[in-house]
């Protein structure tokens, strides 16, 4: 073992480290991605169980110039947490205490390596909110939700991760604690320093810690799916609902036909809750405080919008199942995985670009191979898409050309829409040769100065996003 390894352990003790050789625990095997397919290659994982230990582990690290990739919940869908075999990884696995909940601030204070359905649940069983949700989230920690800025299901109501963040912690590359634990709505103190590590995917501090904002229980939640057989009447149906629903709306997801049919095949889906003849699927929720007068408004909105022409059919949620039902066709993403190899994009554009987008995007794909299956779905409220293309039948030495050509055939038409390559996933390795498309190059340089001082050695989760 070598020296920095034997110091790691006699900090941690041997529940803190693990290492193939020492605890017969098989690294290799450990999922680093939302997809599980990309093998950890680390030699070690270092699994501190405070933010002092960790602080005195990157200590040593720095002073050695090893370098650390730090894995959450590994459900990431950008190799953000692939490592080589010269890098350790930093697991916040045992990071998991949820240290205080103030009922009367609305705040919950957390380690970075709780679940987010933990935070969910808490708050639940405290008649408050968290407002972040998407489909990882048994899994994905609030600390990986901190360094994605993840987006999810309710962004439209409640923004990103970074909205329900008041306070937070991390240890930088050299050790040091930088604690900003925040409990206000307000605090203009000078520079807001927890935004800069919001996003930033762990390429310049470690969340050990934050402050989340809470909010109050809504007691009715309104669910529906409703079909329409034009693009344009969903941007329609989107502000008639806003506007109809007086600030309830708290989601609405659209699945292209092409998704719909493979996400309702689902073992857990059951009866459909729609024939899939239809070529848009929107899900509507909307909540508030009062179950029937809220139910009686969504329903008067979506005759309205169905008098319209907005849309052609509904279905609304009457039991919580038939909720539960609408969401897990949704969230059905992994049964896309059924089509690997595939490449799982992360768009956004504004609203009134996408139609034209998609189409310019889909002849490009075309153009590559007519019979390449593509699959949509999106936050259509927050302007971002997630377009699933298969590589196709080609052989393993074409693989590496196939996927150059799909990336360049999505995100060309995106440059002169103003569009982004990562509406919520973030870059990692996966997206970073595109980075220029929607970054401008002084805007790459300030990020890289930004690591230069936050990283001068460049030990954390090198290489990624810049
Ligand atoms: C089925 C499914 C559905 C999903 N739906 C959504 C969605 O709707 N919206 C969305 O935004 N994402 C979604 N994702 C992607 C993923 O769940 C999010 O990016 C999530 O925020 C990652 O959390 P994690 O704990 O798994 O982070 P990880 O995958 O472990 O890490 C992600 C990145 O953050 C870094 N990191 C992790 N923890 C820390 C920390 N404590 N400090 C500093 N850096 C850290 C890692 O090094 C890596 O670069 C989905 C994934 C799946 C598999």
């Amino acid at each position: 073992m070598s020296p920095l390894l034997e110091n790691l352990l006699s900090l941690l003790g041997p529940e803190g480290l693990i290492k193939s050789d020492l605890n017969e625990i098989n690294i290799k095997g450990r999922p680093t991605d939302g997809w599980g397919a990309q093998e950890c290659l680390s030699p070690a994982i270092i699994r501190p169980k405070t933010t002092k230990q960790l602080s005195d582990v990157m200590k040593l690290c720095h002073k050695a110039g090893q370098k650390v990739v730090t894995h959450g919940g590994c459900t990431n869908m950008t190799r953000g947490c692939a490592s080589t075999k010269d890098e350790l990884v930093i697991s916040l696995e045992r990071m998991t205490n949820i240290e205080s909940l103030d009922i009367a601030n609305r705040t919950m204070t957390v380690q970075a390596g709780v679940p987010l359905q933990t935070v969910q649940e808490t708050a639940d069983k405290n008649h408050l909110f968290f407002a972040l949700d998407l489909g990882a989230r048994g899994t994905a920690t609030i600390g990986g939700n901190i360094a994605t800025n993840a987006g999810g299901n309710q962004v439209i109501r409640y923004g990103m991760a970074r909205e329900q963040v008041l306070g937070l912690e991390v240890v930088l590359a050299d050790g040091r604690i930088l604690s900003s634990m925040n409990h206000m709505l307000k605090n203009n103190a000078g520079y807001d320093l927890k935004h800069l590590f919001i996003g930033s995917e762990g390429t310049l501090g470690i969340v050990t810690r934050a402050v989340l904002r809470l909010r109050p229980q809504m007691p009715s939640r309104t669910t529906a799916l409703a079909v329409t057989d034009q693009f344009s009447r969903m941007s329609q149906l989107l502000n008639h609902m806003e506007q109809a629903l007086g600030g309830k709306l708290s989601a609405f997801e659209t699945l292209w036909q092409s998704y719909y049919r493979i996400a309702c095949k689902g073992e857990n889906i059951g009866q459909p809750p729609l024939p899939d003849n239809h070529p848009f699927y929107i899900l509507i929720e909307a909540s508030g405080a009062n179950a029937e007068s809220d139910s009686e408004q969504f329903l008067q909105a979506l005759e309205s919008a169905m008098s319209q022409g907005l849309i052609t059919d509904a279905v609304l949620a009457e039991s919580l199942q038939q909720q539960q039902t609408m969401w897990a066709v949704r969230d059905n993403i992994p049964a896309l995985f059924a089509y690997q190899p595939l490449i799982l994009f992360d768009i956004s554009l504004p609203i009134s670009e996408m139609e034209g987008y998609l189409e310019e995007m889909q002849n490009n794909i075309a153009a590559i191979d007519e019979q390449l299956f593509v699959a949509t779905l999106g936050h259509l409220g927050d302007g971002n898409l997630h377009v699933a293309v298969e590589l196709g039948n080609i052989e393993e030495n074409g693989i590496e050309a196939r996927k150059r050509s799909i990336e360049r055939a999505v995100y060309t038409p995106l440059t002169k829409r103003q569009g982004s390559i990562s509406g919520e996933h973030g870059i990692g390795l996966e997206k970073k040769p595109y980075l220029s498309i929607c970054r401008s190059t002084t805007e790459i340089e300030v990020m890289k100065q930004l690591k230069q001082l936050f990283d001068p050695k460049d030990i954390l989760n090198s290489g990624k996003v810049i």
